[in-house]
């Protein structure tokens, strides 16, 4: 990866004051790095929606560009206008545009059903303004009937308007190539960017993939396993196979990385700077 492969930082919104004090430094330690963007998650059903503008205008202030998430799900179209058009008269030029998941038990509702859909209304409401960046599932999307389908859908919502995709995280490189090339054979151009995970905590680590459906490869795990409560153990073994899998990916022609912080700078800034 070159000093000018371009990076972006995943964020949270804080829940608790200390919370909100730790981001700060987090963000000011990561915008060392001079990312191109932070983005800012997104509770579907508006669960934070309050929370993401408000993460997104203290991440701003570092002076790097923030992007908030938005999801259709359980959203009315009056509810998604008003939203729009508050970030627009905030400044914002830049969304991660997502289906979501609603919470159980809350049904699906809502008057968009799917991702492509809400870039289609978007698009409708505010023309170019937004840069729009959409999920992509080089591993399939946990819901999915088979992976062409989802690979299909990956293509209508790219051509409803997206300028832009992230992934899914993953530990297999050839699961992304395949993936691309798979994209670009239907004619589909856009960038297409590895979304990151750092392996930090195993416990959760392996609960989180399970639910999003990304692959924890049997070595990667036996490793963990065998760490036990050993965090150092984990962490350096983790920041290994990730700043590995990140030059595979950047060598193999990825055209950028986004780090799922989860507000955590470390591992972050450890991989960016060993990839540098
Ligand atoms: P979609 O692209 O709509 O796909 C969802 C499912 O429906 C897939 O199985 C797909 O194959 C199928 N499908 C898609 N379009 C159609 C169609 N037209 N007809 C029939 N089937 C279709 N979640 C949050 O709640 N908040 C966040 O901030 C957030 N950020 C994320 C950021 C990234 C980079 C990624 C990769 C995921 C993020 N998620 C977030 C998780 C995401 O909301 C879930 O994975 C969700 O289940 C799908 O959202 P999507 O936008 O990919 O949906």
């Amino acid at each position: 990866m070159t000093q000018t492969t371009p990076i972006s930082f995943e964020f949270f919104p804080p829940k608790t004051d200390a919370g909100r004090a730790k981001l700060v430094g987090v963000r000011d330690t990561l915008a060392t790095l001079a990312p191109e963007f932070f983005s800012v998650t997104y509770g579907a059903g508006g669960s934070t929606q309050e929370g993401t503008l408000n993460t997104v205008l203290t991440l701003r202030e570092s002076g790097i560009d923030a992007a908030p998430h938005l999801s259709c799900v359980g959203a009315t179209k009056a509810e998604l206008s008003a939203l729009l058009n508050d970030y627009r008269d905030q400044g914002i030029r830049r969304l991660v545009a997502l289906r979501g998941d609603l919470p159980s038990g809350m049904g699906m509702g809502g008057e968009l059903r799917y991702a492509n859909e809400l870039v289609e209304f978007i698009r409708a409401e505010h023309g170019d303004h937004f840069s729009i960046e959409v999920a992509a599932y080089p591993e399939a999307h946990p819901q999915a009937n088979s992976f062409e389908t989802d690979l299909n859908n990956f293509i209508r919502k790219a051509n409803a308007g997206a300028n832009s995709a992230i992934t899914q995280y993953f530990f297999n490189a050839d699961a992304y190539f395949y993936f691309v090339d798979r994209v670009r054979a239907a004619g589909v151009e856009i960038p297409i960017i590895p979304g990151i995970m750092p392996i930090t905590n195993y416990t959760k680590l392996a609960r989180f993939s399970d639910a999003c459906g990304a692959e924890i490869p049997r070595w990667i795990r036996k490793q963990l396993e065998a760490f036990g409560d050993d965090q150092d153990s984990i962490r350096a073994f983790g920041e290994d196979v990730i700043t590995r899998l990140c030059q595979q990916l950047t060598e193999g022609g990825a055209p950028g990385l986004h780090f799922y912080t989860l507000n955590q700078a470390d591992s972050c800034a450890n991989i960016v700077k060993r990839l540098r």
